[in-house]
């Protein structure tokens, strides 16, 4: 006789959002046999029914509250631009000891937009997994995105510690690691890992599109040189990080700062000619890609930016 499979360690999911996320965390709850049952909501019957086509959830409703009913696990997927008006709408239906959590890149915001939603007895427990692609949708997620991954928690003091448990088991058993912050240092943190990198890519393949001197035909030709590789982060979900930059818009504005200033000291070594300036500049950025793929965040094999799984692209924010 095989032994019983384990209890999952949620009895009811509510998946609110489907997209890469949603999908991902939906196929790692079934992967582990984590959670009783998954209900999932997309605010377009496209997602939802493309959602039950693939099987990442066991049922879906057109309306959030519906979904949330009967939860002891509700998870925000959306943009952070929509989370103040779904809690909103959900926090009449929030059964009393349901953990409510999320996967914002921000988190700051982010608390303040649904903590003052959230009923008393429910915990709100807020994360972030930091794994992601540049692909968005129900059809973009696998279960193994989180796999070795970090994610963060940001409860807010005075959060119910069971509930921090619970969740941090739960990101575990999908295969994350996982750390507490403090929600404004997690959000620098992000600004300088994700964030100004993110608008650096946007920014450099928006400059390239307006040259007048170099043609578009010739850019898009010559891409190999390096530019190829900011396409594929400039070509992250537009609505996503438009909500991320006006949610996160201290920490990336201080973290731009320093980056201009920075940006302006190797302007200055090129102007003068200090090639030893910018030799040990680069040996210093050098060392930290090291670091990276020894930390075991990235694989050292050159596949100069051309992924072996198409479409899942190691995950990257
Ligand atoms: P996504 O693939 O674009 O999916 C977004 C989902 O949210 C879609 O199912 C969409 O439904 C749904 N949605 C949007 N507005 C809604 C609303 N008002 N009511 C109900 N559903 C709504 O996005 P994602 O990449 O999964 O990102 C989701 C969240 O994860 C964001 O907060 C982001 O900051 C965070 N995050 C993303 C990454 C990443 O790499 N992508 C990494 C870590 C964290 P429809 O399809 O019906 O429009």
């Amino acid at each position: 006789m095989s032994a019983a499979p384990p209890a999952p360690l949620f009895a009811r999911v509510a998946l609110i959002g489907l997209g890469l996320i949603g999908s991902s965390i939906g196929h790692a709850l079934k992967r582990g046999g984590l959670a009783g049952r998954i209900v999932g909501h997309a605010r377009s019957e496209a997602t939802r029914s493309a959602a039950m086509r693939i099987g990442f959830v066991d049922a879906v409703t057109a309306s959030p509250q519906e979904a949330v009913a009967g939860a002891d696990l509700v998870i925000l997927c959306t943009p952070v631009g929509t989370y103040g008006a779904l809690a909103r709408a959900i926090e009449p239906a929030l059964a009393p000891g349901a953990i409510l959590t999320d996967v914002g890149s921000v988190k700051a915001g982010v608390i303040e937009a649904v903590a003052p939603h959230v009923p008393a007895g429910v915990h709100f427990v807020p994360g972030h997994p930091v794994a992601g692609t540049e692909q968005s949708g129900p059809e973009a997620g696998f279960a193994e995105l989180f796999d070795q991954r970090w994610c963060i928690l940001t409860p807010p003091p005075g959060t119910d510690e069971g509930a921090v448990a619970r969740l941090r088991a739960l990101w575990e058993a999908m295969g994350a690691r996982v750390e507490v912050m403090e929600a404004r240092h997690h959000d620098l943190v992000l600004a300088i890992t994700s964030h100004v990198p993110h608008l650096i890519a946007y920014n450099i393949v928006g400059t390239a599109a307006d040259l007048e001197a170099v043609t578009e035909a010739e850019v898009i030709k010559f891409s190999a040189g390096g530019f190829r590789d900011f396409t594929r982060i400039a070509a992250s979900d537009p609505v996503m990080w438009r909500d991320i930059f006006l949610s996160n818009k201290e920490a990336v504005l201080e973290m731009l700062g320093r980056f201009v200033e920075d940006l302006t000291a190797l302007q200055r070594a090129i102007r003068w000619g200090d090639g030893a300036m910018l030799e040990a500049h680069f040996r210093k950025t050098r060392a930290i890609r090291r670091q990276i793929i020894e930390a075991g965040q990235e694989s050292g094999a050159p596949d100069f930016g051309r992924h072996a799984g198409a479409g899942k692209p190691p995950p990257e924010r």
